[in-house]
Formats: structure tokens, sequence, C-alpha cells
């Protein structure tokens, strides 16, 4: 082997090969269609094994040589990173919020009221999103959306879809990622279900379900079976000598076509902010008659080069909106309101319902918010409710019917102990939610706190779902988070016996302790997220990794930002997105002395990996630096400054102190210059700074 190989260089080969062996592999076993001889395979397989021995770091969780020959049937599936995030989008409820949607992007662009903004509206599906990556116009990779960062790799399956073409017609980027929706059409969802009731097994509550469940299939002869269906919408990583030949929405929607795949025949160029809304409109007259389920319009900015410089927040897309359609609702009586406790001892009020069909899901529970919206609405155990659901979201009780209300129904008195653990429940001024103050000594606190460090979003553990690690608590296998990283340890010690558990056995237990061994090390995003630190999801998870780096950076400044008088804590503050009452969060969590022994136990188990900055942000001369705007721009709006800097990895702050790297001065600009100076940080004007980063 070559000696020269550095670990880029190898990781770079590693992956071409794992994409290339999957490919091969899936024409073989699955579709009897071999392009290469089996010696060929062979020899690329063993390349594969010989680098993976020299490179044990660079080992990627389900490569081929970890499930020799066998299709992945009983495997669970490889986690697969997005080269370009998966981003939601944005909802719009209201023809205002449609309105305000237009409004935001003329302000950001710094476009007058008579430019017109031409946007390409198309129905949503109701199925599951996916993505497919071409390499030289072949089909290598396909992956569910997961939480938009990692998917899974769902290749074998997809290539099973005869709307997903397996080679792509004409010219097409060197690497081309598309993205869409897979789907079952409801004729073909009613007659599954049909066939399966007759079987005995249990129907799908709905065709996304059934899609989703079908895509997802260990064995790809029942993914066969399944009526799936694609409609492509969007693209992933473009890499290639001509890039996009298209610089509308519309014309990627024909090259799409023009590629081979199916794109929705109903999308629509509307020119002006009035025919978006009569596009809704007869969208949603047509839409029972579909034969889908759309739950939405989308619409998104027809010009690629505004799309551009509109970029992104967050999470979602500044050039893209779906206007979703109304609830549906359905009547019923609610018998029960239960409470629950959550991992930050909240106590949420929910409804137990008798059950009853809304939007062709049978919904038996409901949530009711809080203390306040029982009251607000006069909700009392007995009434007959108003129930509604709307895509993902989970049903809620919209009110009662009074009319209805039985006698002897009395006012609900919400309970001010917890009722799992008996402590008082207390209500700080100003917050919606009663919580038990018995923090750890609450079982229901420990449990959560448990099963949200496992979940999907979190460290994610093949094996070790919510319910296994409520079970494994109950029976004081794992008690905290690092628990999970010593099971087997313990279990070798023969201190337990997971393999003599019920229902164990084992090759269950042995893949177990795999799984955990494969999230040993985790990206700080998810790490961050799955302590539970109240007000810390996934987007301010996410904020804090960006911004800090490492989780040791994390955690000096939170525990530093105690004082707060200090930089670390207007540097917290000032992260944007972030403000005084997550930054109290995390200062309280930080500050613990059990949180601190969780973290020490978990640092011991295992690796926090830094965080990676975005593509494109890596090679940038501002990445990681700290950046403050002040003035007027005269070339973009601060908004779009902003949203350039963040993409090239910078930091934007809102204040000047010592940390920060570059002030943007625009004209009149006022004191934060005068800070500058004082602070001896460089000043950029707007030109230099445009410059810098690429754009002058
Ligand atoms: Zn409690």
């Amino acid at each position: 082997m070559d000696d020269h190989l550095d670990e880029v260089k190898a990781a770079e080969e590693m992956d071409r090969l794992i994409t290339d062996l999957r490919h091969h592999a899936e024409l073989y076993y699955n579709r009897d269609a071999p392009e290469i001889s089996d010696a060929e395979y062979d020899r690329r397989f063993q390349r594969l094994v010989a680098l993976e021995q020299r490179f044990p770091a660079l080992v990627r969780e389900g490569s081929p040589t970890h499930e020799v020959g066998a299709p992945i049937a009983g495997t669970p599936f490889a986690k697969v990173r997005h080269a370009v995030p998966m981003l939601s989008l944005d909802n719009a409820f209201s023809a205002d919020d449609v309105q305000e949607f237009f409004a935001r992007i003329r302000r950001f662009l710094g476009l007058d009221a008579e430019t017109p903004i031409p946007v390409v509206a198309e129905p949503k599906i109701d199925g599951l999103s996916a993505s497919l990556r071409y390499e030289k116009g072949r089909f290598v990779l396909g992956a569910t959306r997961g939480d938009g960062y990692e998917g899974e790799d769902i290749t074998r399956n997809l290539a099973l879809l005869d709307d997903i073409p397996k080679t792509l017609r004409g010219d097409a980027p060197e690497v081309l990622e598309i993205r869409g929706e897979v789907y079952m059409s409801r004729a073909e969802f009613a007659r599954l279900n049909e066939t399966r009731v007759e079987a005995g097994e249990a129907g799908f509550a709905n065709p996304r379900n059934a899609a989703a469940g079908s895509v997802r299939q260990l064995d790809p002869e029942v993914t066969r079976r399944r009526p799936l269906h694609f409609f492509a919408y969007a693209s992933g990583e473009i890499q290639g000598a001509d890039g996009r030949p298209w610089d509308t929405q519309e014309g990627f929607l024909a090259a799409l076509k023009a590629w081979g795949f199916a794109v929705n025949p109903l999308a629509r160029k509307c020119e002006t902010v009035e025919e978006v809304l009569a596009f809704y409109d007869e969208m949603a007259d047509r839409r029972a008659t579909l034969d889908y389920d759309i739950d939405g319009i989308v619409y998104k900015v027809d010009s690629i080069a505004w799309q551009e410089r509109l970029g992104f927040v967050s999470r979602a897309p500044r050039w893209a909106i779906a206007q979703k359609f109304p609830a549906e609702q359905a009547k019923t009586v609610l018998e029960k309101i239960g409470i629950s406790v959550g991992r930050t001892g909240a106590l949420t009020p929910f409804a137990i319902l008798t059950p009853v069909t809304v939007g062709g899901v049978v919904v038996s529970r409901a949530t009711l918010h809080n203390e306040d919206e029982i009251r607000r609405k006069d909700i009392r155990e007995g009434d007959t409710v108003i129930v509604q659901r709307a895509g993902d979201v989970i049903p809620q009780v919209v009110g009662a019917d009074k009319d209805k209300r039985p006698k002897d129904a009395v006012e609900f008195v919400f309970p001010d102990h917890c009722p799992v653990c008996g402590s008082l429940a207390v209500r700080e001024p100003g917050e919606a939610v009663r919580r038990c103050t018995g923090g750890l000594i609450c079982d229901a606190q420990a449990v959560e706190r448990l099963r949200h460090f496992v979940s999907r979003d979190a460290f994610d553990i093949e094996g070790l779902g919510e319910k296994q690690v409520e079970a494994f608590w109950r029976d004081e296998l794992i008690r905290g988070p690092a628990d999970i990283f010593t099971l087997k340890a313990r279990n070798d010690r023969n201190e337990i016996d997971l393999a003599g558990r019920e229902g164990w056995g084992a090759t269950s237990a042995g893949k177990l302790f795999q799984a955990i061994d494969a999230r040993r090390n985790i990206a700080l995003d998810r790490f961050i997220f799955a302590l539970g630190i109240r007000r810390v999801g996934q987007a301010t998870a996410r904020l804090l990794a960006h911004h800090y780096g490492t989780l040791e950076a994390l955690r000096e400044a939170v525990l530093a930002a105690r004082d707060q008088e200090s930089d670390a804590y207007r540097n917290l503050v000032d992260i944007d997105g972030v403000g005084p009452k997550v930054a109290a969060d995390l200062i309280g969590f930080f500050a613990e002395a059990h949180n601190q022994e969780v973290l020490e136990a978990l640092q011991k188990e295992l690796k926090v990996q830094p965080f990676e900055r975005p593509v494109g942000g890596g090679e940038s001369p501002v990445a990681g630096k700290t950046v403050v705007f002040t003035g007027t721009l005269e070339r973009m709006t601060r908004n779009e400054a902003k949203a350039w800097a963040e993409s090239r990895g910078a930091k934007v702050a809102g204040s000047v102190s010592a940390k920060t790297d570059y002030v943007v001065a625009g004209s009149s600009a006022g004191s934060k210059l005068t800070k500058a100076r004082e602070l001896g940080v460089e000043v950029l004007d707007e030109d230099a700074w445009l410059k810098l980063i690429g754009r002058g």
C-alpha cells in the first residue's frame, strides 16, 4: 500500500470505495445485474479492508466490511451524514403569513414594492423525505431525512422504486444530490391495508406511515412489493464542471424531468402574491380528489440568484415557505385529564379520549398544553371536546362543546403535588408551567432524562429505545446516562446478566454492546442536546456547538459566565438565539454538582467530537472569528451581511468586547466603533469586509 497516504486522502478513498461497493452489492444481490466481475468486486473490497486496518479511526459505521456479502437484512441501517443538511421549511398558516413571507424577502433583498417576486408553488406531499446521491450520473446512495443532518442509508430499498432513475439521462453534474418525497397513493394504500388486515396484520394509520414503513424494511423483498412513488423537488450537494445549468427554480424542475425524475405536474410558477393565494385555494378545493395526501403548498423563490442571497436561518431557507392546509377536526368525549411529568419536572396535562378518527388517524390522547389553557377553555372531564390534528403535530383539544356538558361536570383542579414522587409542584411567577421540585429523587425526571438521552435526535442507540432504557432503569441496570456505556464492562464482570434477561439473548446483547460502542464518538451538538438542559433544544444546541467548538470550551465559558459582569457572560447572551433565559438554564445546569458528576462520568466513556464547520465554511478566513456589524451598510442589508458571515463560519455578536475579531463599520457608525478603537479591534469598512469573505 502506498505509504504517503494521509488520513484525509484515506478517508476520501474509503468513502468512495464504500459507495462503490454498496452500489455493486445492490446490483448483485437485489437486481441480479452485476456490472463488474466478482474478482474486481473482491479486489475493491480487499482494498477497503486494508485501509480500515491501517486507519482504524476512520472505519465507518455500516461499512460493507461489517456486513460481508449479507444484504442488510437483520442489520440496522447505517447512518449517513448529509453533505448538505436537509432542512425543514418554515410554516405559514394564513394568507397574512404568506404576505409577510414576501415582505420579509423584500426587506432582506432591499427590493422596492413594485419589483415582482416570482415563486414556484407546488403541493406539499405528505410522505417521507429522502435524498438521492448520484455520482457521474449513477445512483450511489439514498438516505432518509433523519434529523436533517444525519439520516439512514436506505439505498437498497430506494433503488427498487421505478420513479427513481438508477442512471440519469443526458448531462448531469459530477455529483448531484436530489431531494424529494417518497409516497404511496391513496388507492394503493387502501389495497395494501386490505391485504394486511386479511392476513391478520395491523393496518397502517395513513399513507405516510405506510410509505415510511415500506422504505425502512430490512428485507428489500418487502419494499419491492410495496407500491411506492417519488416526486423530486430540491437539490443537495452539487459538484462538477457545469455546476448548476439552471438559473430559476422552474429551470431546475425542467432539468429534473430531463434527467428522468418524476416532478409533480401541478407545480406552477406564480408572478404575484394574488396568484399564489389563488393557487392555494384551487389546491385546497382539489385536495380531496387527488390520489395522494398533501398537507399544504410550498412556495420557492424562482430566481436561484435570489435564493443564494437569501440563504438560511438556523433551520430553514429564507426563500421558501410551506403554507399548511387547515387542521382536521373531530368531536369526542374527554374521559379523563392525566398529568405527565417531563425530564425537567414540568407537569403537563393531557386528555384521555374516547378513540376517534381525525383525518384518517385514530386519536385517543391529545395535549391540553398547560394549566391556564384548561382554565381559559374551561375544559372538564366528561366534556364533549373538539380534537384537531395538523400534519405531524400532536393532536390537541381545541375546546369543549358546553351544550353537551354533563350536569355533574366540575371544574378541573390542577394538582399542586407531583403525581409521580409526591413532591410539591410549584409555579414560578411568570411561568406557564408547574414543576415538580423533587429533582433527581423524582423517578419521572430521572427516567425522562434517560429517555431523552437515547432519543432519536440525541444518542439514538440502535436497540436501546425509550422503552428499553425505562426497563433498564426500573431494574437498576442503568441509573444515569454514563451507566449505558459501562453495561458491557459490568456484564463481562458478571455483575449483571443482560443475555439472561427476558426477551434477550447472547446475540441481542452483543448487538446492543456494538451499537453502544458505535456511539462512543458523538457529535458535539447531539451531545449538548442529549443532556436535556431546559430550553436547550436542537437548534440551540447547534448554536452553542457552532459558537464554542468543543465541550471543554463550552463548559469553561458557561462556568465563567456565572459572573454576570464577565466577558464570558456577555459573550454567551450575545449569541443570537441564546439570551438571558437560556443562559440562566445553562449556568444552572453546569454549576450543579450532580450534573458535573454526570459529565465527568460520560467523558470517561466517550469522545465528544469538536463541531464540524458546515461545508464551505472550513477554508474561510473568517471561520471561527467573532464579527460585529455597526452603522449602515450600503451594499447589502444587515440581515444579509449577517447571514453571509455565518455561512462562512463566523460568529456574529451584538456588542464589541476584547474577544471581537472584526468590527465592520458602515456609514454613521457610533459607539461600537469608538469602543472597537479603544480596544484595538480591527475595523473594516464594508468593501474590505466583502473582499475578505470573497464577495468583493
Ligand atoms: Zn416528581
